[in-house]
């Protein structure tokens, strides 16, 4: 059977993530040090893991309302009050989901028509691009470079917009160069947003992880009349260690809420019960293990960035995530023979910075949420490296 003609054209225009291509690579090969996987070295908390154990030993294995335990989407109210200063009713404005990723995807399913265009700052996390495609609407990167600390600039936005704009989708601290936006860059964002009458997605994963207490994080939605046009997505996967539990939400204005649990009720139905349970926990009493790996981050970002510069490898000092994008230009070398060539002749893995889209190409994803050792072996490799190259 030829399977290409059943696929749906949409869905077989996607290419597949450049970071699972590369780590197909690094699968089977014996000691690389990987600086590749966008994942927490740390194992989830105890408390947390007890509580999803304690939740399977009282028998807890059922379904859960779609929108998620209410005593869970009370908590998450409770927190983004908290941390981002914006409120959000915990029966009607909060929709637990599978991880962001599924807040993403139902998102953007729930607000696009077909052609509709999203505008997001590039490079940008490989899902976002897919995720546009396959709920039919139109892909727009707005290039965003080392120069501008890969911020988003209101003036580049408003370039960007057309009659067929429909939401501004933001990540920041972003992954994969690790950017902030000031409190300014917001507001000229969320001027526009107003001005053009869009909504905005804002993808919050890394806002625990910031490293400047001075520069404490900052959500569109808690700026002057955003809240009731913006989308904010969170979850528990960086900041609590719980990539596996699969856990994320989404807090917008009822309506739009409704739609996305439309669409969450016939796909998803709703997030494992076991996981919703230890997330109370991780939001609860987590606040000092947050607290604890984003010091030891912290930690591994100024070495790693000193390194790297003092290498010859430029690279800009990232507010937030645990990514340095560091440039690789000087070496003559693609970002995809760079990083093929670093795990070939070092045992090295970092990710290309062209699996994050085209204006990636020049720059390579090292994530530091490694051990510090390994960090360390991991650096004295790419001098060796890159001394080879000069
Ligand atoms: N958003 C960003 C910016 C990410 O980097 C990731 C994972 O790397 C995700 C979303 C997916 O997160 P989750 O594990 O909650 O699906």
């Amino acid at each position: 059977m030829d399977y290409q003609r059943k696929i749906a054209h949409h869905v077989a225009s996607i290419p597949r993530s450049g970071i699972r291509d590369f780590f197909e690579l690094v699968q089977g090969r014996d000691d690389v040090i990987s600086l590749g996987v966008g994942e927490p070295d740390f194992v989830t908390p105890w408390h947390i893991r007890e509580a999803a154990i304690y939740s399977l030993e009282k028998g807890q294995t059922s379904y859960t309302s779609n929108l998620g335990l209410l005593s869970l989407r009370k908590s998450i109210s409770r927190y983004v009050e908290n941390f981002f200063h914006v409120g959000y009713d915990p029966a009607r404005e909060i929709l637990v989901t599978v991880g962001v990723s599924e807040a993403i995807d139902i998102a953007l399913r729930a607000l696009l028509n077909p052609g509709d265009e999203v505008i997001f700052h590039e490079p940008c996390y490989v899902s976002y691009s897919p995720s546009i495609v396959m709920a039919h609407g139109v892909a727009v990167p707005v290039v965003t470079t080392q120069e501008e600390e890969f911020s988003l600039k209101p003036e580049k936005l408003a370039a960007a917009i057309t009659p067929k704009s429909r939401v501004v989708f933001i990540n920041f601290p972003t992954n994969p160069t690790g950017a902030c936006a000031s409190r300014e860059d917001l507001e000229g964002i969320a001027k526009l947003a107003i001005e053009h009458d869009l909504i905005v997605m804002t993808d919050e994963i890394y806002s625990e992880l910031r490293y400047d207490q001075e520069q404490p994080h900052v959500s569109i939605a808690a700026l002057p009349g955003m809240k009731e046009r913006t989308i904010l997505l969170h979850g528990f996967s960086k900041a609590f260690a719980m990539t596996g539990f699969r856990l994320g939400y989404a807090c917008a204005p009822q309506p739009i809420i409704e739609a996305m649990m439309k669409i969450h009720q016939y796909a998803m139905l709703c997030a494992p019960i076991m996981s919703q349970n230890a997330a109370i926990e991780a939001l609860e009493h987590g606040q000092p293990s947050v607290v604890a790996m984003r010091d030891s981050y912290h930690e591994r970002r100024d070495f790693l960035v000193k390194r790297l510069n003092e290498i010859g490898l430029s690279c800009h000092m990232p507010g937030g995530a645990f990514y340095v994008f560091p440039d690789v230009r000087a070496t003559g070398l693609s970002s995809k023979e760079f990083a093929m060539r670093l795990l070939e002749e070092e045992n090295v893995a970092c990710v290309p910075g062209s699996a994050f889209g085209p204006s990636g190409e020049g720059f390579l994803r090292c994530c530091y949420a490694t051990a510090f050792e390994d960090i360390r072996k991991a650096t004295e490799k790419i001098e060796c490296f890159v001394n080879r190259l000069r």
